[in-house]
């Protein structure tokens, strides 16, 4: 195999996991329970989210469950109407160190928001280890580039598997700023095609901000919503199961995010 296409096969095996993890499990599962997890994946991605994606599940949860509850208002932890397309980059990062504070300290305008997820801050975030992911997964870069005899896959694994802070960037400028929407929304949300493939259907925030309780972020036939899929594959592994008809939480039109 040549160093080329190394690079690129190892730079998405690192993005699928991530991407898996946030947009299937946090997203779709942890935060909206728009699919349904056993609860031993959840205690898995209680246990191996912040390892796997050096993010938190339940401040990220926090934090996604905010944006929908106040989209692209003053509290909004991560709106380009605040923050700028460019600005979303730093600014997400602080809102998520200030939510993951508010956790640890028990500030209920923030615990309220995520009551009915049963675990805690994980003890990397409650022992200020958090950096320790970013190590591991810098030592296994370079292992990898080792193995393969170029720095380039090395940085492959590392940028692909630590690729969230440039997913959610994507996601949360450009779906909120350009794009065409297919509801009528009191948000700013739009339908990204360009993030939507990118970042495995997340672009497609004004669908998914008018039916965050939808597994599926397409309603057209011409949307392709590759996450979705990542869930069809998980629940024909038996991970998860998807609500369909009368199981279905979209007769919940009350739900808040
Ligand atoms: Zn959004
Ligand atoms: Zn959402």
């Amino acid at each position: 195999m040549t160093t080329f296409w190394a690079t690129i096969l190892v730079f998405l095996f690192g993005y699928m996991i991530n991407a898996f993890y946030i947009t299937v499990l946090y997203h779709r599962g942890l935060t909206h329970r728009a699919i349904e997890m056993k609860p031993a994946l959840e205690k898995w991605l209680a246990f191996s989210g912040p390892w796997l994606t050096g993010i938190d599940p339940k401040a990220w949860a926090c934090m996604h469950r905010l944006h929908h509850l106040h989209s692209d208002t003053e509290h909004d932890p991560h709106s380009p109407v605040h923050y700028g397309i460019f600005g979303v980059m730093l600014g997400q990062l602080r809102s998520y160190e200030k939510i993951l504070r508010r956790l640890k300290r028990g500030d209920p305008q923030y615990t309220d928001v995520v009551s009915d997820i049963k675990f805690d801050v994980h003890v990397l975030n409650r022992k200020k280890l958090w950096p320790v992911p970013y190590i591991l997964h810098l030592g296994i870069a370079v292992a990898v580039g080792y193995a393969f005899g170029s720095t380039w896959v090395g940085a492959a694994y590392f940028l692909g598997i630590m690729s969230h802070p440039i997913q959610g960037w994507l996601v949360n400028s450009f779906a909120h700023h350009s794009g065409y929407r297919n509801f009528d929304s009191a948000d700013n949300s739009k339908n990204n095609t360009l993030v939507a493939i990118f970042v495995f259907g997340e672009g497609f925030q004004n669908n998914h901000h008018s039916r965050p309780f939808a597994a599926n972020f397409a309603v057209k036939p011409t949307e392709v919503d590759m996450g979705y899929w990542l869930c069809l594959g998980a629940e024909k592994l038996g991970m998860i199961k998807i609500p369909r008809g009368a199981e279905s939480p979209q007769s919940e039109m009350n739900h808040a995010y």
